[in-house]
């Protein structure tokens, strides 16, 4: 089995000095672009309502990611991905599927847990056989998850990390990560800064994005390293179509074309309406087949021929709820 990068990091004592330079940051936080200055530390609290401990809002075998994550039952390599939701974000998506535990801001603040703690679901998620430890919406937790990493990796965690992001990411955060993440999964939301400012709340979504993918894409390149199928190192780039095109999805995947069609795209069409969206007109829809036909054509204009595409009725399938934090994703 292939041996994830962080173990030689956590051998040469590497990790632990990463640990300390990402906490570092802490005391006055930079982690992501909003740059809010706050210590963390001392539990200042700014834009991602999150103190110095890590909130983990749920954590579960996860079965529904792409099928080089999760594995599928064909390849008898089907043990999904281990999963931790960290809670509260350093976004506000209008149509967040998870806003339950996005956004619910106070209340998502109680389910902290210590840096040993964290550890330990890693660990446990380890024993069950998953194919991976996936980090959901990490990017305001990055110094408390290289921290609880290095006591994991101490106590035998060896399966691969997958970077699940926003993509609103610093670039100086991810530079600390190379060598840590094996796997880089972020979303590219939208292609212009004023959709980003109109449905997520923050003005520069699209160029501190796309420099956050230009970073993860030198770190790791377009070439997918599997074992048995599953994905053991390799960037996937998700982009979610939205209703009136609202994505951009001509101009993201073109960006993505012109840095290597060979970068493998996950096309999702799992929009339904949720959350503030239901009371936007121009969002209080599902996507429409033609809108989704069009992005894939699209997908071949620009040359993009890797990657993985959701069926177009998904969205029936991919609905979380988090009122079960222990299966909030139903078989
Ligand atoms: S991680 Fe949170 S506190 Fe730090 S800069 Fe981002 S939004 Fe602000």
């Amino acid at each position: 089995m292939t041996e994830p990068s962080y173990l030689s990091l956590h051998r040469s004592g590497e990790l632990i000095k990463r640990a300390e330079m990402l906490n570092e940051l802490l005391y006055s936080c930079n982690i992501c672009p909003k740059d809010c200055n706050v210590n963390r530390v001392e539990n200042n609290i700014a834009a991602c309502y999150s103190g110095y401990l890590p909130i983990v809002s749920s954590y579960c075998v996860h079965h529904g990611e792409e099928p080089v994550l999760s594995g599928c039952s064909e390849e008898e390599n089907d043990h999904g991905i281990g999963n931790i939701f960290f809670g509260n974000c350093n976004l506000r998506c209008v149509y967040c599927q998870n806003y339950e535990i996005s956004q619910n801001h106070k209340s998502e603040i109680k389910n902290e847990v210590s840096i040993e703690r964290l550890a330990e679901i890693m660990l446990e998620h380890q024993s069950k056989n998953v194919n991976a430890i996936g980090l959901v919406s990490p990017t305001h937790f990055v110094p408390q998850i290289v921290s609880a990493l290095v006591i994991a990796a101490e106590n035998g965690l060896r399966l691969p990390l997958v970077y699940n992001t926003n993509s609103y990411d610093s670039v100086e955060v991810l530079i600390l990560l190379d060598g840590i993440i094996d796997i880089y999964l972020p979303d590219l939301k939208y292609s212009d800064n004023e959709y980003g400012y109109k449905f997520s709340k923050v003005k520069d979504y699209a160029t501190h994005a796309k420099n956050a993918i230009l970073e993860m894409y030198r770190q790791i390149g377009s070439k997918l390293v599997l074992e048995n199928g599953i994905l053991q190192r390799g960037l996937v780039i998700r982009h979610l179509i939205l209703p009136n095109d609202f994505a951009g999805s001509r101009e993201t995947l073109k960006f993505i074309s012109e840095l290597d069609k060979n970068i493998s795209i996950s096309l999702m069409s799992q929009f339904y309406p949720v959350h503030k969206a239901l009371e936007i007109e121009l969002l209080s829809r599902n996507i429409r087949e033609r809108e989704y036909e069009k992005v894939f054509d699209l997908m071949e204009e620009f040359g993009l021929e890797n990657g993985f595409m959701q069926e177009f009725e998904s969205e029936s399938y991919y609905r979380p709820d988090f009122n079960d934090r222990t299966e909030p994703f139903k078989r």
